[in-house]
């Protein structure tokens, strides 16, 4: 290994955020309106026609998203929240904010996502919602779902935070939800520092949202700034601060012109990735499923019984040629915060939490930078 390779360490994901960003977010600090306003209302439509859903709500992050899309699908103290654990602990942490209860459902061994088998097994008279993930960008059969769950009354909100330019069934992710929530934060692809957005099929639910997101105000402060005389505003319910900024809005609306190029890039990239794994016995890489596209928004391997190394000792091995790999996917129920709930088997969660890591994958990434880090899964097999 030459000594500019020992400097250079590869991340495992960089944002792709450019000059256009830079002016973007100036001039929204020279129109001297930072907070919610126009540009938030702009970064909405374009994110709905992109995705082609109905509505788009802008909010703080993905989290507070699905806290709201709980709250407007009408979810509360004593339902029953399907969830899968293979997530980050947000998706598992969301039912609990509205008094409900998380209940963990295995995932697909290939997809890493729910489906309707494995949420079949775990519904009961009190399941009220799913929470389905398009796990690392992995998109889910979201319509297989809902086939299952829209005629037992529990509603399906997809958790595509990871998935924005994701394709499912010809479309884009979430054009086929009730209700999704999305997150751009930099480890995801379109980034507005901290930031995420709902998107909903129900007109009612995105008014409701609107309002809930901003104090449950009968009139936004954007359009009380608007006129003279403000007109009286009213609260007739508790509601939140879940906005977003003007500020995040501008660099979100960039950012969303360069997802198809981000998409390219990183299927091009996952590619090459994929072609050399298929040589090396022991390591499965995340792919497409049948009815749909992945971002690749994580690159996973699953490291099997027959590698030399096992997840961790490969991990060491990579980053001793400098190169950043990461744990795979969490799994919540693992976890202190969550570890009292009793759940049924989850056998496939654990495995795929013991044995993935993903990969380095940025935008920027060099040819150079892609080929250690193939050279590096290759010497795993002849130390
Ligand atoms: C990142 C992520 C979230 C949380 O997103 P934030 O915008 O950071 O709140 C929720 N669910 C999943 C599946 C995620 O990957």
């Amino acid at each position: 290994m030459s000594l500019d390779q020992q400097l250079t360490r590869i991340n495992v994901m960089q944002p792709w955020l450019g000059e256009e960003e830079v002016a973007a977010v100036a001039a929204v600090l020279r129109s001297g309106w930072v907070a919610q306003g126009p540009r938030v209302a702009a970064f909405e439509a374009a994110f709905a026609a992109s995705q082609e859903a109905a509505h788009a709500v802008a909010v703080s992050n993905c989290t507070t998203a699905l806290h709201l899309a709980l709250v407007v699908a009408g979810v509360g103290p004593g339902d029953e929240v399907v969830v899968p654990s293979f997530s980050f602990v947000a998706t598992a942490n969301a039912p609990t904010y509205v008094g409900a209860t998380p209940v963990f459902a295995d995932v697909d061994a290939t997809t890493g996502n729910l489906t309707p088998a494995t949420i079949a097994t775990v519904v009961t008279a009190r399941t009220r919602a799913v929470i389905a993930v398009d796990q690392g960008g992995v998109p889910l059969d979201l319509r297989a779902i809902r086939a299952w769950c829209d005629p037992l009354g529990i509603t399906v909100i997809e958790d595509a935070a990871c998935a924005a330019g994701s394709t499912a069934h010809g479309r884009p992710v979430g054009a086929g939800a009730e209700i999704a929530a999305w997150s751009f934060h930099p480890r995801k692809l379109l980034t507005t520092g901290e930031g995420g957005m709902l998107t909903t099929s129900r007109s009612d639910w995105a008014d409701r949202a609107r309002r809930l997101r901003e104090h449950a105000m009968s009139t936004s402060a954007a359009d009380r700034h608007a006129s003279v005389l403000a007109p009286p505003e009213s609260y007739a319910e508790v509601g939140f601060n879940f906005r977003m900024t003007d500020l995040q809005a501008a660099v979100g609306s960039v950012q969303l012109g360069r997802l198809p190029a981000m998409v390219a890039r990183r299927r091009e990239r996952a590619a090459t990735y994929a072609a050399v794994v298929a040589d090396l016995p022991g390591l499965r890489m995340v792919a497409d499923p049948a009815w749909g596209t992945t971002n690749f928004q994580s690159c996973w391997v699953e490291v099997l019984e027959d590698h030399p190394m096992d997840r961790e000792e490969l991990m060491v091995h990579l980053a001793e040629a400098g190169i950043s790999a990461r744990r795979g996917i969490m799994a919540a129920h693992r976890q202190p915060a969550h570890d009292h709930r009793s759940h049924a088997p989850l056998p496939v969660t654990e495995r795929l939490n013991d044995r993935t890591l993903i990969l380095p994958l940025f935008h920027q990434m060099t040819d150079p930078e892609q080929a250690r880090v193939c050279e590096a899964l290759s010497t795993a097999w002849r130390p």
